[in-house]
């Protein structure tokens, strides 16, 4: 009865207050709010204690590829369960999941990418880049090479490694951080930061950053640049097309390894497995988790170019990091089960052929609203920028909140975007349906003319 449920909740919420830590939480807001609880999803769907009914446009944090509910991802993991729960793959050992694991994902990234490292999360993959390049030139007889550049405003992981790396000024002022060795240049983000320059010559302008910081600090002591294919927590800021380009460009002219965070757009988000393949970009280095497991089991990995591999393999001797977890044959398993599903439902040809196209124009309708200056989005992702003057691309105040305003009404649609700011952010498991995303964009105008 509702009554009963209204209990559960009640005791849930209290309980959520005096025991639970959220990350990423003002908790003394939650508190007073009370914390929504989930407890199940089917689908692209989610329904809280109360029953409520919400399309989940996030795919919870960007990582329920292949939508909830899969029984087979069930299946896989407890037969896993049943026959090897842990084994490690340290110290001369492995087991039969892991192996097939790095040998699937080898077959599916780009060709010069061979090997994999696993780790337990999207973090601790930053984490192992860090000291993988710095290890790599070690070995390389250039121990100078040290600095990593990354780019303000992006999201590389919440350790102490992924927090430095990630541009986010929030991150770095509490724990003083960055630490020392990482270095952040201006984000490609023409929208906000164009200053009335064209996205061609925005995007030059902003790639060519990347040289100026490189000549600055001398290219005998940089090891790597380090990217998001677009920034995903930053906002959805997809770089004008210029970008890339340029970047390469710089790339190849000096010798600094190339590091391309995919947590996000690997395994299908983009329409391709990986976004290096959209972008055509050749990295040294792709952090990978969320879409690898579909979010069911926690996992992480980097997958390594021969370049680096046949170096850390051949000869650095003993490579002296690791998790217990690495490579945990359970969520090897869910890996494998989600990696098969994606090819078998031909996801990502979908992404490419059908659901980005529908979505993307469906979105497009969004951007005549008064409200939003604009709409952009590449695959299954979008971003919608809330503003008050749509010519000056002028932002609201920000004590006024209109993003979080805009966050609660889609929430009392029956709509799940998150909001960056005053900037909503979609991110759908790749199994949406035309119809879902019609009620998506439904839900998300009836939130904008409530924000109006
Ligand atoms: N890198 C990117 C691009 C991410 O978006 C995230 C998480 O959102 C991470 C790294 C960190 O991953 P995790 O939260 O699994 O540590």
């Amino acid at each position: 009865s509702l009554l009963t449920q209204q209990q559960q909740l009640a005791d849930l919420q209290a309980a959520d207050k005096q025991h639970f830590i959220h990350p990423f939480t003002d908790s003394k807001g939650l508190a007073e709010k009370g914390t929504r609880v989930i407890e199940r999803a089917q689908g692209v769907y989610l329904w809280d204690v109360m029953g409520h009914k919400l399309l989940d446009a996030m795919a919870g944090l960007w990582c329920v590829n292949v939508g909830y509910g899969r029984q087979s991802i069930v299946d896989a993991v407890a037969k896993q369960m049943q026959q090897l729960p842990f084994y490690n793959s340290f110290f001369q050992c492995s087991h039969p999941p892991a192996i097939e694991l790095a040998q699937k994902i080898a077959s599916l990234a780009p060709q010069h990418m061979n090997n994999v490292f696993f780790t337990g999360s999207g973090s601790e993959s930053n984490d192992t880049n860090l000291r993988m390049v710095r290890r790599y030139w070690d070995l390389k007889g250039k121990p100078n090479k040290k600095t990593i550049i990354s780019r303000v405003n992006a999201y590389h992981g919440s350790t102490v490694a992924g927090a430095s790396l990630g541009g986010m000024s929030g991150m770095h002022e509490q724990g003083d951080l960055p630490i020392p060795g990482i270095v952040h240049i201006a984000q490609p983000y023409w929208y906000a930061e164009s200053k009335g320059l064209s996205p061609d010559a925005f995007g030059l302008q902003a790639a060519q950053a990347l040289e100026a910081k490189i000549l600055e600090l001398g290219e005998d002591n940089v090891a790597a640049f380090i990217a998001e294919p677009f920034q995903g927590a930053g906002g959805v800021i997809i770089p004008p097309s210029t970008y890339w380009p340029e970047i390469k460009r710089i790339l190849a002219k000096y010798d600094i390894l190339f590091i391309l965070d995919e947590v996000i757009s690997g395994f299908g988000r983009t329409g391709k497995w990986f976004a290096a393949q959209y972008f055509d970009l050749q990295p040294d280095l792709i952090s990978i988790a969320k879409g690898m497991t579909s979010g069911y089991v926690p996992m992480g990995g980097v997958i390594v170019s021969d370049k680096v591999a046949n170096v850390i393999k051949q000869e650095c001797g003993e490579f002296t990091h690791g998790f217990t977890y690495s490579g945990h044959p359970v969520a090897a398993a869910a890996a494998l089960e989600n990696i098969r599903i994606i090819e078998q439902e031909k996801l990502v040809e979908r992404v490419a052929t059908d659901t980005s196209p529908y979505l993307q124009s469906a979105l497009q309708q969004l951007a005549e609203h008064p409200l939003v200056g604009e709409v952009r989005g590449i695959g299954l992702v979008a971003a919608i920028e809330l503003v008050k003057d749509k010519a000056t691309h002028q932002r609201f105040d920000s004590n006024m909140a209109v993003g979080m305003f805009c966050r609660d009404a889609c929430i009392h649609h029956g709509l799940v975007m998150r909001s960056v700011g005053d900037t909503m952010i979609i991110s759908p498991p790749l199994t949406i349906s035309h119809a879902e995303i019609d009620a998506l964009v439904a839900m998300a105008t009836q939130a904008l003319n409530d924000t109006y």
